[in-house]
């Protein structure tokens, strides 16, 4: 008896060894949940009605989270709070887009920026506290702690220097204007580089979003308004593209900043451990 117990013992240790590595063998395989080959972060910048009206429908249609940028003072945010919060509730992302989206004045094209409303005047200590605000409004929306940050005009340059250092820190990830990311080790900051797309083609969204699964890293595309208002993209294009992700679910994760970049910070600090001798 004492012999059977000894050597079920001696198997369910080997077992759970075995097991053991088997896991980190796959976790290293496999980078994304479910082994999708890429994650895919849709967000929507600026609180903007075509947002509420034509895109939320088709995220639900097809069980899909993303990250809205919301600008607090943005008029379709202040009439339409109630379902901004509902967003929430259905597992969306509130990001922050700061309350007044100041950018900087003096680059070409700039005339709709107020003066009140000109990142250049504004010093550090201006537009940080301004962001902590926006995290608190948010706060009494979604109830989260944890969220993540989009500069207004992907600009951080304020009157004395660049502020996302200092308020980088209060999110678990900020997305930045920039090129493909075409390899895990550029997301070792809390930085995202993501794409502006403004009227793009469906085959220039899948195209984006095919060369992160092939670099097995991530599509962060920054949409503004959907079949309307600025830098939109067409609303047929949208619902196109969000049906090509739900037609290729096992390649591509389809969920929030806040998730992704979650997931990201975990991933990244347990390959580093694997990686030490
Ligand atoms: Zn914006």
């Amino acid at each position: 008896m004492l012999k059977y117990l000894v050597s079920l013992l001696c198997f369910s240790a080997a077992a759970q060894a075995f097991n053991l590595a088997d896991t980190s063998a796959q976790a290293r395989q496999s980078f994304w949940p479910n082994g999708a080959k890429a994650a895919v972060s849709l967000s929507y910048d600026d609180a903007l009605n075509s947002q509420l009206d034509n895109a939320v429908p088709e995220l639900a249609k097809h069980d899909f989270r993303a990250t809205f940028y919301l600008t607090l003072s943005s008029p379709a945010f202040v009439k339409r709070q109630a379902e901004w919060q509902q967003l929430a509730a259905a597992g969306h992302e509130l990001g922050n887009h700061t309350i007044h989206h100041a950018c900087q004045a003096s680059k070409p094209g700039r005339e709709w920026v107020a003066k009140d409303k000109d990142l250049e005047q504004w010093p550090i200590v201006k537009i940080s506290a301004e962001i902590q605000a926006a995290n608190a409004q948010l706060q009494q929306l979604d109830g989260k702690t944890l969220r993540t940050f989009t500069p207004p005009c992907s600009e951080t340059q304020a009157k004395d220097g660049d502020y996302l250092p200092t308020v980088a820190v209060l999110f678990t990830g900020s997305k930045l204007q920039g090129p493909p990311v075409t390899s895990l080790n550029q997301l070792a900051g809390n930085t995202l580089p993501t794409w502006f797309p403004v009227a793009p083609t469906l085959a220039e969204l899948i195209a984006y979003t095919e060369q992160a699964a092939q670099h097995g890293t991530i599509a962060s595309i920054t949409f503004h308004g959907v079949g309307g208002e600025h830098l939109a993209v067409d609303n047929t294009v949208h619902q196109q593209f969000l049906a090509y992700l739900a037609q290729n679910r096992d390649k591509f994760w389809v969920d929030s900043y806040a998730n992704i970049s979650q997931h990201l910070q975990k991933e990244l600090l347990q390959q580093r451990l694997l990686s030490k001798p």
